[in-house]
């Protein structure tokens, strides 16, 4: 009888651990980030990102999109300068000279062909906001479903015009959401960029977990002094998004990836290569 029971343990003990590995399993549903070349460029004066901070310094500047991919499908975060760009060689000049010369040298839908993964694969297309250097390419997913914040879906464009194509499908978004539903993969509501600006904060297994910045902040110099670029809706909302992300990035011990920062991205691998 004794002997019986303690078989009986051990399987318990069994079942246990083969619920925890399926836990883990499902936690760890994000297998790999690449970071794609979606255009670079040179800002004509960077005080405009943190006034009154080194007047007059250009810098050069990139703009990255992010592809994951997770075990229920791909999903893109940013879409980058439009595809057309890279047409002109000359790129797009601004027509503030202290904003960004923008070049785009590889399209998102050569970078995503070499992977092999084709557009109508990508599950989610989610953007940080809805200026052109991250919605550009929003339309070469027509099938995908959009993740974005509502009030950055109702913001009026130019003339009031609406942000995307009213049968492009959307989740419209109110604050945080986990999108795979296992935490790997959650979009954070940082608002004062935009009205509905949004980060992203992603588990990897072996890298660990980071926050994707969209454009809470520009660069590294801009986020140590928190500076707040003059085009912004809200000031205030914006000093508190930095704050909500560094509370973050303490909470999760994650690092922060800042998509324009160049210096940053020179250290980091591109697609093809990977992040696991
Ligand atoms: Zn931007």
């Amino acid at each position: 009888m004794q002997r019986i029971s303690s078989v009986y343990a051990r399987l318990a003990i069994v079942a246990v651990s083969m619920l925890g590995a399926a836990l883990n399993a499902q936690a760890a549903g994000l297998e790999r980030l690449y970071i794609l070349n979606c255009g670079e460029g040179v800002a004509g004066d960077i005080s405009r990102w943190s006034p009154g901070v080194n007047v007059g310094v250009s810098m050069p500047f990139v703009d990255n999109c992010y592809l994951l991919k997770h075990a229920q499908g791909w999903m893109l975060w940013d879409t980058g300068l439009t595809d057309a760009l890279a047409a002109k060689p000359e790129g797009q000049k601004p027509d503030d000279p202290r904003m960004t010369h923008w070049y785009r040298p590889k399209t998102l839908a050569s970078q995503l062909d070499q992977l092999g993964v084709k557009p109508a694969d990508i599950k989610f297309v989610a953007v940080s906001h809805t200026h052109p250097d991250h919605a550009g390419n929003v339309e070469l997913f027509p099938h995908s479903m959009l993740l974005v914040q509502k009030a950055e879906y109702d913001w009026p464009g130019t003339g009031g015009a609406p942000r995307f194509k009213p049968e492009h499908p959307v989740t419209k978004i109110d604050g945080d959401k986990d999108v795979f539903g296992d935490g790997s993969v959650m979009i954070l509501s940082t608002p004062g960029h935009t009205p509905g600006h949004q980060s992203l904060l992603v588990k990897l297994p072996k890298t660990g977990a980071l926050v994707l910045s969209g454009d809470v902040v520009h660069f590294r110099s801009n986020w140590e002094n928190r500076g707040v670029p003059a085009g912004n809706v809200s000031a205030e909302q914006s000093r508190a998004s930095m704050n909500r992300i560094a509370d973050v990035m303490a909470k999760e011990k994650a690092a922060l990836w800042i998509n324009h920062d160049k210096a940053q991205r020179d250290t980091l691998k591109m697609a093809p290569e990977y992040y696991e």
